[in-house]
């Protein structure tokens, strides 16, 4: 049983990972930006807390923490992306995109310190992206986020395991969220997705979800600073 912390909660890759842990027996905090989150948390019988991830964290944490009975786990999930190449960001932009995907993260393990380091088969999950592992021409702060997401990770791990935290990252491939709906909404994009990864589709949410629980669980004792890539072999291609 633990005490998990998912950001991103109120859709999409998010949604589903609080969905498979409350349904194996985990205690959810679900957080969100948007006051949809309530609902989704409610519907599941956990606590939903709107909180911006770019915002005060140590506030939120502790209520997560006095609300669950303690904290064993993270999954940040919150991102966003900005389709604007070189050229085209402003210093904002870049920012917005960094500090949801990326600073975030770092900042919320910091302040779930206290927590994981008293829990037992404490785990951190960050989700990265395929597009933190291989170029996208389109998106250079989205890549640079994910990217720095999979730095992270193997900083905290080596840093955190003396302390029996395990850090890991998933790297998702195409997935049928309200994030890429726009790009889906035009049928030569969505064709091109579907056909890029040699299983021939993209991916579902809960896809991602499974992988997720697997690093929380303890059947990942040993896995820790690593990154696992679920995204139907789509960057095995070349
Ligand atoms: P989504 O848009 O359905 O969900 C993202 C959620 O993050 C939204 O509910 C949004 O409100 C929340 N959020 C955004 N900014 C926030 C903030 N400042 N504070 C708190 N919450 C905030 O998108 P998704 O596809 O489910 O994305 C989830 C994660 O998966 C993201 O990190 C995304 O980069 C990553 N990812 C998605 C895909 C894909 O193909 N959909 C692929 C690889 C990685």
């Amino acid at each position: 049983m633990s005490q998990v912390i998912v950001t991103g909660a109120a859709s999409g890759i998010g949604r589903a990972c609080a969905e498979v842990l409350v349904a194996e027996g985990h205690h959810v905090a679900l957080w969100d930006l948007v006051p949809e989150v309530l609902d989704v948390a409610a519907g599941l019988g956990m606590t939903g807390q709107i909180v911006d991830v770019t915002g005060d964290l140590d506030a939120p944490v502790a209520v997560a923490a006095e609300t669950l009975g303690g904290l064993s786990g993270l999954v940040h999930a919150a991102g966003r992306v900005a389709v604007e190449p070189v050229g085209a960001f402003t210093a904002a932009s870049w920012d917005a995109v960094l500090d949801v995907n990326l600073r975030a993260h770092a900042l919320l393990v910091q302040a779930m310190l206290p927590w994981l380091q008293k829990a037992t088969n404490a785990s951190v999950v960050a989700i990265s992206s395929i597009e933190g592992l291989a170029a996208n021409p389109f998106i250079p702060a989205y890549c640079a986020s994910k990217a720095g997401l999979l730095g992270l990770t193997r900083s905290m791990a080596a840093q955190l395991g003396p302390e029996g935290i395990r850090v890991n990252s998933v790297c998702p491939g195409f997935i049928i969220t309200p994030m890429i709906q726009p790009a889906l909404d035009i049928d030569e994009i969505r064709i091109g997705f579907e056909q890029a990864a040699p299983l021939g589709r993209m991916g579902q949410p809960v896809e991602i979800a499974h992988a997720v629980a697997f690093l929380l669980s303890d059947k990942a004792s040993f896995i820790t600073g690593t990154e696992l890539v679920v995204d139907g072999g789509l960057i095995c291609k070349h």
